[in-house]
């Protein structure tokens, strides 16, 4: 039955089989799959819209977003990539477009469409800021604050996509905050001329003390520009590091003639790797909530869409189960079969990425550019594939590049 969010009073309204906290792209998704699954799904946002405080730089890879239904209306297509070092610099050419820099707004908004058009019922503007629990304690519900006023839920499974601050399941005491994540800041930026074909990314202590700058075109003259610190690395914030950067008109900066804001964004991404478990008795957590970014790079959205879209899909079957943590289960074996290794290999480049002296990464660039297309895109996209790495780590001529890919290869044992 169709169920009318502005129909607050409809005691009908307010019982659900699926309640999903946060539209962001895991909680979207979600809604989406589990409601094309024939469930009841509500889903709540805080903010005004969907995709309105972005906390992302939204790149992202065209082959990955084809297969999640995203198309070409939604980026602008990449197939050049530029890695800087404060001495150094690494232009890979490519000849097809492979990445993408994502239109948040539009992209997010396309995939509450999505869920809509199954059913979904969505709330903007909705901040929940309570869990019911049943006799025995078991959770079943949600309260939460609608411009119609506050609304109590009843739902057998609640889907935790709050995101990095994880809400729900804080709340609940399964997991407490990140400790070690990455922050970042970023200017949405009329530019006068950008190639919009190539990705900046600048390594080194003048653009980032542990983590990275990026320049990532949306048009020939729209650009986000950003910076991205790693906690507890460094304590420096990143929005002063940038307005620094921008202040200094650094390297590869001046070659955009003038730059005007357009929007600010800031967000934090989780640096660990996965929560010890991510579903209960009533609850799954999906995307950031539950560490399924890469933090190679702080990629997150393709895990956040295709693990969201998993999660509806089992969350609406457990509900003939009670939606017991039991019958929850496999959604956590899946995640841990394919994102676990791909993870902590990451943390490994990561871990030695953060310890490079400016000297030291302009020796790690000369690395770089001795990979192929392929062999660079496979490391940046963390497709470390035992066969791939060890192939690197066997066959390449320098030995900083031997032990780079050794790294990769050793998780694997
Ligand atoms: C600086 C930065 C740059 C990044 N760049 C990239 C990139 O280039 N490419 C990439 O793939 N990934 C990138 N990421 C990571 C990516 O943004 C995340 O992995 C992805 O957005 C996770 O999606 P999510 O749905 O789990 O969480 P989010 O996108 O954070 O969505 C969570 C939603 O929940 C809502 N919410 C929270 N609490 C409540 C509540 N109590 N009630 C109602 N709603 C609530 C929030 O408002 C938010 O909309 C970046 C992250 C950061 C911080």
């Amino acid at each position: 039955m169709y169920n009318n969010p502005f129909t607050l009073s409809s005691s009908d309204l307010l019982k659900f089989d699926i309640a999903i906290v946060g539209g962001g792209p895991a909680g979207l998704s979600a809604a989406y799959s589990a409601s094309k699954k024939g469930a009841k799904v509500v889903l709540f946002e805080k903010d005004p819209s969907f995709g309105h405080n972005v906390r992302t730089s939204g790149v992202s890879w065209i082959k990955e977003m084809e297969k999640l239904g995203i198309s070409n209306e939604y980026y602008n297509p990449i197939k050049n990539f530029s890695f800087i070092s404060p001495n150094n610099e690494a232009n890979m050419l490519g000849n097809d477009y492979t990445a993408c820099v994502l239109d948040i707004k539009k992209t997010f908004q396309f995939l509450a469409i999505k869920a809509a058009a199954e059913g979904t019922t969505l709330f903007v503007k909705s901040n929940v800021f309570d869990i019911k629990r049943n006799a025995d304690g078991r959770i079943n519900g949600l309260k939460v604050f609608t411009p119609k006023g506050v609304a109590d839920i009843d739902a057998s499974l609640i889907i935790d996509a709050s995101g990095f601050n994880s809400f729900i399941s804080r709340k609940l005491g399964y997991v407490s905050l990140w400790q070690r994540y990455g922050v970042g800041a970023e200017y949405e930026c009329y530019c006068d001329s950008i190639n919009q074909d190539t990705l900046h990314l600048m390594v080194g202590q003048k653009y980032s003390e542990a983590g990275y700058a990026w320049i990532f075109p949306l048009s020939s003259n729209r650009v986000r520009i950003g910076v991205g610190i790693g906690r507890p690395e460094s304590t420096v914030d990143p929005l002063i590091k940038l307005n620094k950067i921008l202040e200094s008109n650094l390297y590869p900066l001046n070659k955009l003639g003038k730059i005007q804001p357009i929007e600010v964004h800031y967000g934090m991404i989780p640096n660990e790797g996965l929560r010890k478990s991510c579903v209960y008795d009533g609850l799954m957590m999906i995307g950031d909530t539950a560490g399924q970014a890469n933090p190679l790079v702080l990629e997150g959205i393709r895990y956040a869409i295709e693990f969201g879209q998993l999660a509806g899909r089992l969350g609406a079957d457990s509900l003939q189960f009670a939606s017991t943590r039991d019958s929850l289960i496999e959604y956590e074996y899946v995640c841990r079969k394919t994102l676990e290794k791909k993870i902590q290999s990451a943390l490994k480049v990561q871990s030695r990425w953060l310890s490079l002296s400016d000297t030291d990464w302009d020796k790690e660039i000369d690395i770089i550019k001795d990979l192929t297309m392929g062999e660079f895109l496979d490391f940046i996209k963390s497709d470390f594939s035992n066969y791939k790495m060890m192939k690197l780590a066997l066959n390449h001529p320098k030995l900083a590049a031997r032990q780079l890919f050794d790294l990769v290869v050793n998780k694997h044992k």
